[in-house]
């Protein structure tokens, strides 16, 4: 592996660096996760900013307007934003419109790719119900043809930010009869179309980051579907397979670390010694995290295409952000567990935040131990059963 970066992509970086110094507040970063109204419009305003430079579909190939950018820009800018405590990418720029440039047709891709890439429109993913989630080719919400349109029934769940969404590209079962992955099609839907009830779902760090989401006889023109029929289990994988390094996440826990050191610094001199040597361990383990995303970046540059690779990398990162938080409320002793805006909370209770917030990060994108079946199987050729 080569760790010295060129010239154009250490240029690149420090574009980077200056744009997010002029056009980001990290202090609003602790907001993000379960974003209530006024940080959740923070976030949108950010997201212009950087639609405005192009670089939130900088991965998107030139003919669509993006700047065919290399995956080691790409993780550059994740590395650096996610340093920042900047928002990243995540949304339909990178989950639909992939599958959409693939798959969709000309008025499809005419339609809905230039707003996407202006940040102009919201989208929501339908993919889990609440007997789908890990197996999500069970999925059980019906669309049933009639002449020109589909008739959906059914419900989706965790629908993250589905209240605050104009559209939402769903996975439904079209065939009920067919073997269950070769069933399901691929459609996009406007949420304000009649006989959608969207239902926020209370957290316990926070109010309204998830829905559930209810089809009653909900007429949706068969225009709306990408691909063929039948064959959106395939087409929704299409949009999975663009997975990224996943660096942010474990450069969000390197911003962490650096708070709890300079607390540790600032407040607690006395013990800086035994406090720091709490934290060591955090700080190896964010090094192998690191190096375990470079890999894949390393990986796709060379056109291989990372497997067991990324499910190895997501859950150390992921497990490390929720390990970090513990050893940092455990740090603090009975102060760690006093919530955001407490009086006596260090830190303005930001790692007690953490703590909860951050549970859903070894569930989201395939949950810990469906990484470790693939790294099982797949990494080290153990049978399946
Ligand atoms: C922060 C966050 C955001 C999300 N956003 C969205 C969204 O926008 N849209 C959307 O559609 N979904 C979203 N999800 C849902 C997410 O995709 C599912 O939660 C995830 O797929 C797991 O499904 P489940 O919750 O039904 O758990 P289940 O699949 O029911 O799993 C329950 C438990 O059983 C374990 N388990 C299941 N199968 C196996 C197996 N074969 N081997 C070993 N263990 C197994 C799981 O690891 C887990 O511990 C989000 C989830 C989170 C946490």
């Amino acid at each position: 592996m080569d760790f010295s970066w060129s010239n154009e992509e250490e240029d690149f970086r420090n574009t980077v660096i200056k744009f997010l110094k002029e056009n980001w507040d990290p202090s609003k970063s602790d907001l993000l996760e379960g974003a209530d109204d006024n940080s959740f419009e923070d976030m949108r305003e950010f997201r212009h900013k950087l639609a405005e430079q192009g670089w939130l579909i900088m991965s998107w190939p030139k003919e669509y307007g993006g700047k065919n950018a290399s995956y080691m820009q790409q993780m550059i800018f994740k590395e650096e934003s996610a340093s920042y405590g900047a928002p990243t990418a995540g949304g339909a720029e990178d989950i639909l419109a992939p599958a959409l440039m693939v798959h969709g047709t000309e008025e499809q891709k005419n339609n809905h790719l230039p707003p996407i890439a202006k940040a102009e429109v919201l989208w929501a993913q339908g993919y889990s119900e609440p007997g789908a989630g890990s197996d999500l080719a069970s999925l059980a919400t019906r669309a049933k043809k009639e002449g020109d349109f589909f008739i959906i029934n059914g419900q989706k769940i965790w629908s993250s930010n589905a209240h605050r969404s104009d559209w939402m590209h769903v996975l439904v079962r079209t065939d009920p009869d067919a073997p269950k992955h070769r069933g399901i099609s691929y459609i996009m839907l406007d949420l304000k179309t009649p006989g959608i009830n969207v239902r926020a779902i209370e957290q316990m760090h926070a109010r309204g980051g998830f829905n559930e989401v209810f089809f009653e006889d909900v007429k949706i023109p068969v225009a709306n579907l990408i691909g063929e029929e039948n064959r959106g289990w395939y087409i929704a994988m299409t949009a999975l397979d663009f997975e990224r390094s996943g660096v942010h996440l474990v450069i969000g826990v390197k911003r962490k670390i650096d708070e709890i050191l300079k607390y540790i610094n600032e407040e607690k001199t006395n013990q800086k010694f035994s406090l720091v040597k709490k934290i060591t361990n955090s700080i190896i383990e964010l090094e192998i995290a690191r190096l375990l995303s470079y890999r894949i970046t390393s990986m796709q540059s060379k056109g291989l295409v990372p497997n067991y690779e990324s499910s190895l990398a997501k859950t150390f990162g992921t497990e490390l952000i929720q390990k970090h938080a513990r050893r940092v409320i455990n740090l603090l002793g009975l102060y760690g567990g006093l919530a955001k805006n407490s009086k006596h909370a260090p830190m303005n209770g930001i790692f007690c935040h953490e703590y909860v917030a951050m549970v859903g990060q070894t569930i989201q994108g395939g949950t810990s131990e469906i990484q470790r079946n693939i790294m099982a199987t797949r990494g080290l050729g153990l049978p399946r059963s």
